[in-house]
């Protein structure tokens, strides 16, 4: 074996920084975790090139005194732990004194401080841990910390780095969930110039929550207050219908810090049952706080998995304090709203089977979403026009009263389109998808869900979403593989305002989109423009459709690139799908059962998700239920 030795400063510092300093993100959490603790009230985060370049903290806290700013970068230099009793008591975000060594081993960095008590800052250069200037400087109270050109001096490390905007979206995430977790202090993230969020520091919640998530998100909340032996549980759920994909919007702090856990995310969902589908995950920002004794954060070097002392009183005390808010956000809505009710038989139908040509109205007007009145649009429009150009009603819906401004600020190219853009859709009827073949005719439908016929001796009843999605599933997936043009160019192109992560997924992923039809563009601040779709369908599907198409790009290094192809087919398959409850006449019943027959003829009896299209009772198994034979 070979001799042992104590590892040098830098080697160690290294090894340290690996595990404090994995990525900008965690650097970025590090020094924003120092600005809080330094009593700051506003906090400005810039980062460029996904931090790998440069990123730069701004506090206006306490500062570091002159003597001591040398020593902030010892290892294990920290004013907040002096003896290990206090490891369990700690109540700010750092202690272990390890962040700033760590990070001044694998960047270059720079710091500007000043306390109140003195006159001047300093002003500090480090190159890979080695003080390389030090001056005093003219500058107002609290700290400024730039790290620059990070991981130059490991390129393995380096490589562990993803794409720019990856890593960008990867800050936005982190400081989304400290902003969250402290609403008295205003932070400001600028990416590459840009600014992506600015939170007031008013100390409000919902405040926060709008800035990082929009006006649905900050409208559909159910505020959690909740205590229960020595432990309380506050913060906000969001109503089921902002349920999402994945577990990008939960937020779990204990004690103000912000923890992972599967174990917490878990038991929330368990709360939700029968309220949200299977795979959707529901919105939180919560905050359980216990006695400092009670949790142990000392586990991770990032600090952000935690172990809880009586771990299952903990989780069922959380699944109270989940389940009462949401039956008390269940009370009130029923309280306020009365039941809201669509007349099904009044409703017209769609000639199922034909692609329709124009953006459908939403079936349902959702009461939590603000919108602009179309009026309102129609006589924006008019006034920007110079001729009078018939725009059709619910085309140009903005989400947003900003983006009225935002538009008028940019050209009007969202108006300037309607004229040359023909609407055309594709058309999977002109080329026959199966061979064709004879089919029975309707019976009628049961349920406004089951459209029953019979041929020969055998009666059948099919259920007609899981029949239409799997149609539509056929044709999408042969027009993916050949290439061909399935999308359709809308009259209006659609203004989508979207938070920054899910924007940043998206503008990183155009070809991606365009492959399944989308033809979308950046539209700056958190806002895309959608020229085109696969389907016709109002603003709101087509929201959530790329959303969900967002959220399988997201979590792709779980499938196979196949899979996932053929799952966002199925989303987008599923939203144009007729759906169950839904009347039909004649005419589309007979379209189709004549392509239940053609796929099952092709050997395709399921929906996507593998449940039977056709289900089928022979006239002997009739007769034997009547008991007229044995
Ligand atoms: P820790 O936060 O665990 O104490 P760090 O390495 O992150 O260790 O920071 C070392 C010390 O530097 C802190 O304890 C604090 O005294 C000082 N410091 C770091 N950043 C700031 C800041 N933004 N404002 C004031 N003091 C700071
Ligand atoms: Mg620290």
């Amino acid at each position: 074996m070979a001799k042992i030795q104590v590892l040098s400063r830098e080697v160690a510092d290294k090894i340290a920084a690996g595990e404090v300093a994995e990525r900008p993100s965690a650097v970025i959490k590090e020094l924003v975790e120092n600005s809080i603790d330094s009593g700051a009230t506003s906090i400005e985060i810039e980062v460029r090139k996904g931090g790998i370049e440069y990123m730069r903290v701004c506090d206006n806290g306490c500062g570091i005194e002159p003597e001591q700013a040398e020593t902030a970068f010892l290892r294990h230099a920290t004013s907040k732990l002096k003896n290990i009793e206090d490891l369990y008591l700690i109540g700010t975000m750092g202690f272990r004194g390890e962040a700033l060594s760590s990070i001044c081993a694998v960047a270059e960095v720079e710091v500007i401080t000043k306390t109140k008590e003195n006159e001047e800052g300093v002003f500090l250069r480090l190159e890979r841990g080695v003080v390389t200037e030090r001056d005093s400087i003219a500058c107002g109270e609290g700290t400024t910390m730039i790290v620059e050109k990070l991981f130059q001096n490991i390129p393995a490390r380096m490589k562990f780095l993803k794409k720019d905007s990856t890593e960008a979206g990867y800050i936005a995430d982190v400081l989304g969930r400290i902003a969250l977790s402290k609403p008295e202090i205003a932070f400001t993230y600028i990416c590459d110039d840009k600014e992506i969020f600015s939170t007031s520091g008013d100390g409000k919640l919902q405040n926060v929550i709008l800035k990082l998530y929009g006006i649905d998100h900050a409208k559909g909340v159910i505020p959690v207050d909740y205590t229960e032996d020595n432990l309380k549980v506050s913060g906000v759920i969001g109503k089921p219908d902002i349920a999402r994909g994945n577990r990008a919007r939960q937020t779990l702090l204990v004690n103000g810090r912000y923890i992972k856990s599967h174990v917490v995310s878990k038991i929330v969902g368990e709360a939700y049952r029968n309220s949200i589908m299977v795979g959707k995950f529901p919105f939180f920002v919560l905050d359980i706080k216990l006695p400092p004794e009670c949790v142990d954060v000392n586990v991770h070097p990032a600090k952000t998995e935690i172990k809880f002392a009586n771990e299952s009183r903990v989780y069922e005390i959380l699944h109270h304090a989940v389940s009462n808010a949401l039956r008390a956000g269940k009370d009130n809505a029923t309280e306020k709203q009365p039941e809201h009710k669509t007349d099904k038989n009044t409703e017209t139908v769609h000639s199922i089977l034909a692609m329709p040509k124009q953006s459908c109205k939403p079936s349902f007007a959702e009461p939590e979403r603000e919108r602009i009145e179309p009026k309102l649009v129609r006589e924006y429009l008019d006034s920007v026009i110079p001729e009078k150009k018939e725009v059709k009603k619910d085309e140009v819906i903005f989400s947003d009263f900003n983006f009225l401004e935002d538009v008028r600020k940019s050209d009007i190219r969202v108006i300037k389109e309607v004229d040359n853009v023909s609407e055309q859709g594709t058309d999977p009827e002109n080329e026959e998808m199966f061979e064709r073949i004879a089919a029975p005719s309707p019976l009628g439908q049961v349920f406004d869900t089951y459209i029953l016929c019979q041929s020969d001796d055998v009666f059948y009843l099919i259920d007609q979403h899981a029949a239409h999605e799997r149609l539509r599933f056929e044709e999408l997936k042969k027009s993916y593989y050949t290439k061909a043009r399935m999308s359709q160019i809308l009259l209006s192109p659609m203004i989508i305002k979207l938070d920054f992560g899910e924007a940043q997924t998206v503008i990183t992923n155009l070809e991606a989109y365009s492959a399944f039809g989308f033809d979308i563009e950046d539209f700056g601040s958190g806002s895309i423009i959608v020229n085109a779709t696969p389907i016709s369908a109002d603003e709101n599907t087509i929201r959530d459709l790329i959303l969900e198409i967002g959220d399988a790009i997201s979590g792709m290094g779980k499938h196979s690139v196949a899979d996932f192809e053929e799952r966002a087919l199925d989303m987008i398959a599923c939203k144009y799908a007729i759906k169950a409850n839904h009347r039909l006449n004649l005419a589309e019943m007979q379209d189709l059962i004549q392509k239940v027959w053609e796929m099952d003829n092709a050997g395709i009896r399921t929906c996507p998700h593998g449940r039977p299209i056709r289900i089928e009772f022979t006239k002997d198994e009739i007769e034997k239920l009547f008991k007229r034979k044995l």
